[in-house]
């Protein structure tokens, strides 16, 4: 049955101040130190219906960065830049079950080859990918997809979150090196890394996540205007990867629970979307252990429940 968003508009404001209260379960990220500012007992959400209408309630208009739910655009632009085989050339198609920077697999099977595209080893190795001659183009590239996709000019680069991944990230430099050393990444390892964190780094709201979902939603295209933005084919690729590794490794219990396509990523940011209806963004930036957004997770499990949004 189609989600009542006169309802669901409604209903909203109760739902996050009851979901609010998990947020003293998470704690802020901190390992990037620019992102332990955030407030955790933010909670704020918008959804887009296809209609055009949208409903936003608590601090929606709280500005995040994207981090990793930046990869999932990142794969879709790459598709776009290079094609199916050439991406997949480079990154697998499989789940881990580990946390999203580890390096434990990446020696597995065919050496240095990372899992899927939405781990970091893997999300590295797209931000090579991207169509550019200089770090700065590419960068210029993804901010320009994700402001059509957003349908609006204002995110942009935070700098003070970039240069603080910048300076710490000894984890991803390496995981980048060690891809180098298996000529997985045949960029080099600074440029790339700079184009990776660029993209962690660029600022959005809810509305910008909606927006972005309600595209992916609507398989690619704008529901409104009818303006193919991305191929059918990538979104379902995109889509595929959001429903088996985009909440991390909790992956398998999200699609138990709430049961639609998902990406987070460690600002506390979520992206959703309910297939052929509505784009979800959420802000939360009290994370579990798996680095899910405790308070988002459950508004997203409460509202699937309610309107039974499974697609299993
Ligand atoms: N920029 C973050 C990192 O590479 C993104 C991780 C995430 O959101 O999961 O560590």
């Amino acid at each position: 049955m189609p989600t009542d968003f006169n309802q669901l508009t409604n209903q909203l404001p109760g739902l996050v101040e009851l979901c609010r209260t998990y947020a003293t379960e998470g704690r802020v990220a901190s390992y990037i130190p620019e992102l332990a500012h955030a407030n955790p007992q933010t909670l704020g959400i918008t959804l887009h219906h296809k209609s055009g209408s949208f409903t936003s309630a608590g601090e929606s208009d709280t500005p995040f960065t994207l981090q990793s739910i930046s990869k999932v655009f990142t794969l879709l632009l790459a598709l776009m830049d290079r094609g199916e085989q050439a991406v997949f050339e480079k990154v697998g198609m499989e789940p881990t079950g580990d946390v999203f920077n580890s390096m434990l697999k990446l020696e597995l099977v065919q050496p240095g080859k990372p899992f899927n595209p939405l781990i970091n080893a893997g999300a590295i190795v797209i931000s090579s990918l991207i169509g550019g001659d200089t770090p700065e183009l590419k960068s210029q590239r993804i901010l320009r997809f994700i402001r059509d996709l957003a349908g609006d000019d204002s995110p942009s680069f935070n700098e003070s979150v970039y240069r603080s991944e910048a300076a710490t990230a000894n984890r991803n430099r390496s995981l980048a090196y060690f891809l180098k050393d298996n000529k997985v990444l045949d960029q080099d390892v600074e440029p790339t890394l700079e184009v990776y964190f660029k993209q962690c780094a660029i600022e959005v709201t809810c509305a910008h996540v909606a927006r972005m979902g309600l595209i992916l939603a609507n398989d690619g295209s704008d529901p409104l205007s009818g303006r193919e933005i991305v191929p059918k084919r990538y979104v379902r690729i995109a889509k595929s990867f959001m429903v088996t590794c985009g909440m991390y490794n909790a992956s398998g219990e999200f699609a138990i629970q709430v049961g639609i396509p998902a990406k987070s990523g460690v600002a506390g940011g979520i992206l959703a979307l309910v297939p052929g209806e509505l784009g979800i963004g959420i802000i939360g930036p009290a994370l579990n252990d798996k680095g899910n957004s405790t308070a988002g997770v459950q508004l997203l499990k409460q509202l699937s429940e309610h309107y039974d949004w499974s697609m299993f």
